[in-house]
């Protein structure tokens, strides 16, 4: 009987009504939010805006002007209470695919700057949580289902390992670190078994800050890691390997983001000019003494040789990892696979803009057997879609910042969720 009940419902369901608004980031800066209404009740989403911005990601429209110093989204806003709202009311939420692709024709061109990537990513993400309401699942199992064209039979969903940016460096911090995210990547079996870990690590590491650098030290950058007065790598990474002193298995990810400290055309990093092989050696270096699992970024978005040479020469001990490198684009992923460029990505939806897209970038960096990282982004908000949406694909890790500050911990809150729910 229920069961028929949820059949009709999912057959009936509609989008009503969509209304989106201005809301405030985490670094205080506007963003959006939007409000979708089904008959299954009212689905809210929002976007975050990264720092480090790569070249070919898809553009948020910003309206210019003294308002907000120029960063305020209401065209963004009045794009999708205007233009999209009308044309995708009616629909049935289910229908991700259909509504991604008209929003991206109602768009027209190849970077998402007409409407917005800020426009079309939360209602794309809102349609996806409506649509799980329509057919009665969790959106993981939602996302899942869209994921492997199956429903979700025997699923079994696994939460993917957490990586927490504990110390924060480049454009996420007022400090000296050119290298822009420490993490820590536990290794323990249980998703809360790392949550905890990290927690604990987390605050070991502030007593430690504290001790050998006073207060000032334990102030916190864009993602909630400490952005402590330090200028080299090597200083964070031994301050990390005194708060690991408990926690042996722990492993370490960078994400060097290099197209921040590629300035002139050379690498400019720690008060010194480095060539592509140096900065290779300084890369090796650090992978002997620490133990470094991934390396995102480590050279610059256009260096493609440096990319090269890295993976053939590190790869069989570490993971290389594209981010800005890739974009989340299929067409720089599949590139990267022909040049031997990397073996993991970061997928990030707001690199590309829609849910759809962003499954279908997942679908073929797995192809290429890449390791995924699915991301938040150094301005979030708390919406936590991307916890939903990394277990939904099967991704290898998370990361979503320290493990400290709401909107870094909505996620990884979420996760715990799902972890319960997919144990019992
Ligand atoms: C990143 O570079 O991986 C990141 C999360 O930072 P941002 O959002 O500033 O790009
Ligand atoms: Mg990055």
């Amino acid at each position: 009987m229920v069961k028929n009940l949820f059949m009709v419902k999912s057959l009936n369901s509609k989008i009503k009504s969509i209304k989106a608004r201005e809301i405030l980031n985490s670094r205080g800066e506007p963003t959006v939010e939007v409000e979708l209404k089904t008959d299954d009740g009212i689905f809210v989403a929002s976007v975050p805006s990264g720092a480090s911005i790569g070249e070919n990601e898809a553009k948020e429209l910003r309206d210019g002007g003294k308002k907000y110093f120029g960063k305020g989204v209401l065209k963004a806003v009045g794009n999708i209470n205007k233009i999209i709202g009308p044309r995708i009311k009616g629909k049935n939420p289910a229908k991700q695919k259909e509504i991604d692709e008209l929003m991206i024709k109602l768009d027209g061109t190849k970077d998402k700057s007409k409407l917005g990537a800020n426009a079309i990513l939360p209602v794309s993400m809102a349609v996806c949580r409506a649509g799980a309401a329509s057919k009665d699942l969790s959106l993981y199992k939602y996302i899942s289902q869209i994921y492997r064209g199956s429903p979700p039979v025997n699923l079994t969903l696994m939460v993917p390992t957490p990586c927490f940016n504990i110390i924060n460096g480049g454009t996420h911090a007022g400090n000296k670190l050119d290298i822009q995210e420490f993490m820590i990547v536990p290794q323990k079996k249980l998703f809360s078994e790392n949550l905890r870990a990290a927690s604990e690590i987390y605050q070991g590491l502030k007593k430690i800050l504290k001790n050998n650098f006073g207060e000032q030290a334990i102030n916190v950058g864009d993602e909630g890691g400490f952005a402590p007065p330090i200028s080299h790598a090597s200083e964070a990474l031994n301050l990390i390997s005194q708060a690991l002193k408990n926690y042996p298995d722990t492993k370490i990810g960078l994400d060097c983001a290099a197209s921040q400290y590629w300035k002139d055309k050379k690498y400019q990093l720690e008060g010194a000019v480095f060539t592509k092989e140096g900065l290779l050696i300084f890369y090796e270096d650090l992978i002997k003494k620490y133990p470094i699992i991934f390396l995102e970024d480590p050279f610059s978005e256009n260096d493609w040789q440096g990319f090269q040479e890295i993976t053939k020469k590190l790869s069989n001990k570490i993971i290389i990892v594209g981010d800005d490198l890739l974009c989340t684009n299929p067409r720089r992923i599949k590139e990267a696979e022909k040049k031997n460029a990397c073996r993991g990505a970061i997928i990030k939806p707001n690199q590309i803009g829609t849910i759809t897209e962003t499954i279908e970038a997942v679908k073929l960096a797995k192809s290429f057997n890449w390791k995924i990282i699915i991301s938040h982004r150094s301005g979030d908000t708390c919406d936590d879609f991307i916890s939903d949406l990394a277990v939904g694909v099967g991704a290898d890790f998370i990361k979503s910042g320290a493990p400290a500050r709401g909107e870094r911990l909505a996620k990884y809150n979420r996760l715990l969720k799902i972890e319960e729910e997919i144990k019992s």
